[in-house]
Parts: structure tokens; C-alpha cells; sequence
């Protein structure tokens, strides 16, 4: 296995791994089983120069997303936030229309602009990082010319 597989085989387990100077950070601790330890340590120096690289360009579409993480976007929890889902613009995949938030990644359920008809798919937030919301300080608020959908 090379450290690109091992990279896509965490990634696919929820896993992130991170650089800090010389060391591997990997996040959620609670994640990290004996076993991917163990690889971590075995081609530690391999993924030590793959994490240094420039990064690919982020995933800008659920394809791009499975192509890094080994899973698609929708495969990780909703609730969750994940920074491969924050460059991901709103898609249609299959009839199933996914929208991210672009602050952290969570599902987002405040959009602004969506007209499917005109194919325009809007902008989407989470509730904790919809601008509109924050300006005002509540929730559940209804904007003049925005949509608002709680899911
Ligand atoms: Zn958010």
C-alpha cells in the first residue's frame, strides 16, 4: 500500500490527517485505531511528504470529493462538519439536490437564490453561519426575497 492509499483509506474512515512541523496530527483522536496507527508509523516519512505537497485544488464536486476522501460527501454525518465539503458548491447528484456549508461543511439548510427553474441552485449555509441569520442575531427569521429552509 502506498502512502496515497493509506491517505484515501483514513480519509474514507473519517480520518484527517494534518502536518504540524514534522509530526502527524490526526483528528478525531477517538477514530484512530491500532491498526491505522500502526500504518501511520510504518510510512510515516511517505505521508510526511505527501501531506507537505501544495494542496490539490479542493474537491469542487461530489466526484472530485470521492476521488480525495474515498467516500461521497453524503456519505459522512450530516451534522458533522468537514473541510473536504466546504469547497463543494450546491450539486445535483442523481435527483438528489446537496448543498453544503462553505463556512464548515455541515448540511446546509439556508439557502438564498434558488431557482432551479432558471438553473440557478442558490447559495447555502448552516443555521450557525447563514450571514442574513447572524446579522440579525435570531433565527427562524423570514428574509424578503430569500428562501429559508429548515431541514
Ligand atoms: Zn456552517
Amino acid at each position: 500500500m502506498g502512502a496515497n492509499e493509506i491517505l484515501k483509506a483514513l480519509n474514507g474512515s473519517g480520518l484527517i490527517l494534518s502536518l504540524v512541523g514534522e509530526s502527524i496530527r490526526v483528528a478525531p483522536p477517538g477514530k484512530l485505531t491500532d491498526e491505522f496507527r500502526a500504518l501511520i508509523r510504518e510510512h510515516k516519512a511517505e505521508l510526511v511528504e505527501l501531506l507537505r505537497k501544495p494542496n490539490d485544488p479542493p474537491p469542487k464536486n461530489a466526484h472530485e470529493f470521492f476521488a480525495v476522501y474515498g467516500k461521497w460527501p453524503w456519505n459522512f454525518q450530516y451534522v458533522d462538519s468537514h473541510p473536504g465539503r466546504v469547497s463543494l458548491g450546491p450539486e445535483m447528484v442523481n435527483q438528489m439536490f446537496y448543498h453544503w456549508c462553505p463556512e464548515c461543511g455541515r448540511w446546509a439548510a439556508c439557502g438564498d437564490g434558488f431557482n432551479p427553474s432558471k438553473g440557478k441552485l442558490g447559495r447555502w449555509w448552516c443555521a450557525r453561519h447563514d450571514p442574513t441569520l447572524a446579522q440579525n442575531g435570531h433565527s427562524g427569521a423570514v428574509h424578503p426575497g430569500r428562501n429559508s429552509v429548515i431541514a
